[in-house]
């Protein structure tokens, strides 16, 4: 599996997070090397660590979703 960090870039910045995680954001470790050898400077590590983080955040709402809904029975 490759990551193609231009293209979740671009997806995080069309607000397409459920995109980048089809393109497993998730499997990014926040190097920077995409960053720094963008030639237009783009902050691609930063439009993958907002996905990672916006992809936590469902999920923790999905549990606590859930262990509400388990507890409420
Ligand atoms: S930060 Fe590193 S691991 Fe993440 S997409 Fe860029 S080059 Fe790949």
């Amino acid at each position: 599996m490759n990551l193609n960090a231009a293209e979740i870039a671009k997806a995080v910045e069309a607000d397409d997070v459920k995109d980048a995680e089809e393109m497993h954001v998730m499997t990014c470790i926040e190097c920077g090397a995409c960053s720094f050898s963008c030639p237009a400077y783009r902050p691609i590590t930063q439009f993958c660590r907002r996905a990672k983080n916006s992809i936590r955040a469902r999920i923790a709402a999905e549990k606590a979703a859930a262990a509400k809904a388990a507890a409420a029975k």
